[in-house]
């Protein structure tokens, strides 16, 4: 950037800073200006009107996106009701619920925990990686033994809901991710009702911009149901699950995280936007980027991508119908049925 660009942004964020009388935060360089905007926060999935709530009452109060996004998804996470986050996720194929969570703030700064058990709070944990040690992605043990050094407590997240699905699906231990496809969601292809619930995986991305523009971005899962042991999907990989360029806004992802991964999804998705794409239209194009690696395949999964970008546009598209999404501004609150390709 030349320097008297660079000059005329730094003027222009000083000008703000002392007109709204709120301190700038510190940045490196001027190349990502903070500018004043009303702040929004969306999520996948209806269960995200209750996330985006919580995550209301900082962002409502001019609070940071980044402590909005965390305090938001901790509501799934705490919810036994939701078999798909945190307690009371739908275990592995031993038994074990395993969580998988990263977030990333404004300033590329991301941290991540895969493969966590016994903790409630995985969102948490991911934050701590980012902010407390020089690494992006703690796993399994590791994450688990930082997590008590940092305070955590150890509980038992499978619920006896859970286990007494996992119990039903040991019955056949038949491995078929159904997701949340509408009309389809009770009958696996191999007949009687998914164990479990409706279907065997959701998962809660959350991406938020405050009243001072920045955006950050928060996703949490105990990923597919009855997965292998060891299984990690996109969720808590940054770039996958979840991506934030303050820049140019933000995305996030669920379904099958397999599918999200091979496309890196969600920075696919920041970046169709940096090209100019509104964050519909750029969901869309990755949702069709994973159709054209495997047009057959793609029928027969769930894919939805969810995008905000600076100006404050959002949309989602997803691969099949049925993907919902739940939006919150000083404007509106509502959810959002995703348009698809099927
Ligand atoms: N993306 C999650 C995973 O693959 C699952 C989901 O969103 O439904 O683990």
């Amino acid at each position: 950037m030349s320097t008297r660009r660079k000059f005329l942004q730094t003027s222009f964020l000083g000008s703000i800073g002392l007109f709204s009388g709120k301190k700038i935060m510190a940045q490196s360089d001027a190349d990502y200006p903070t500018i004043k905007n009303e702040p929004i926060v969306l999520s996948t999935w209806d269960f995200g009107k209750a996330a985006n709530t919580e995550a209301w009452t900082i962002l409502g109060k001019g609070g940071r996106a980044l402590d909005a996004v965390e305090a938001g998804v901790k509501i799934p996470e705490a919810d036994p009701n939701n078999q798909s986050v945190g307690y009371g996720g739908l275990p592995d194929r031993d038994g074990h619920v395993t969580l998988d969570a990263c977030i990333m703030d404004e300033y590329y700064n991301c941290g991540s925990v895969m493969g966590l058990e016994n903790i409630i709070h995985a969102i948490s944990v991911a934050r701590l990686v980012m902010e407390k040690t020089p690494h992006v992605v703690l796993i399994g043990e590791g994450a688990f033994q930082f997590a008590l050094a940092n305070g955590f407590k150890k509980e038992n997240l499978l619920t006896p809901e859970s286990e007494k699905a996992w119990k039903e699906w040991l019955k056949t231990s038949k491995y078929e991710p159904i997701m949340n496809i509408e009309n389809k969601l009770h009958k696996p292809a191999s007949g009687g009702d998914m164990p479990g619930g409706p279907n065997n995986h959701d998962t809660i991305g959350m991406i938020a911009m405050d009243a001072s523009g920045n955006c950050s971005g928060a996703c949490t899962t105990s990923g597919m149901a009855f997965k292998m042991r060891g299984r990690v999907g996109d969720s808590p990989i940054i770039g996958a699950g979840l991506y934030v360029d303050n820049e140019v806004g933000a995305a996030t992802s669920t379904g099958v995280g397999e599918e999200v991964i091979r496309i890196v999804g969600s920075h696919l998705v920041v970046e169709l936007m940096r090209q100019g794409l509104e964050p519909e239209a750029a969901c869309k194009k990755a949702v069709e980027r994973i159709i054209s690696r495997n047009p057959e395949k793609a029928k027969k999964v769930q894919v939805g991508f969810l995008a905000l970008n600076k100006k404050g546009q959002y949309g989602g598209y997803a691969l099949q119908p049925g993907f919902t999404f739940a939006v919150k501004s000083g404007k509106e609150e509502r959810i959002i049925k995703a348009k698809s390709i099927y």
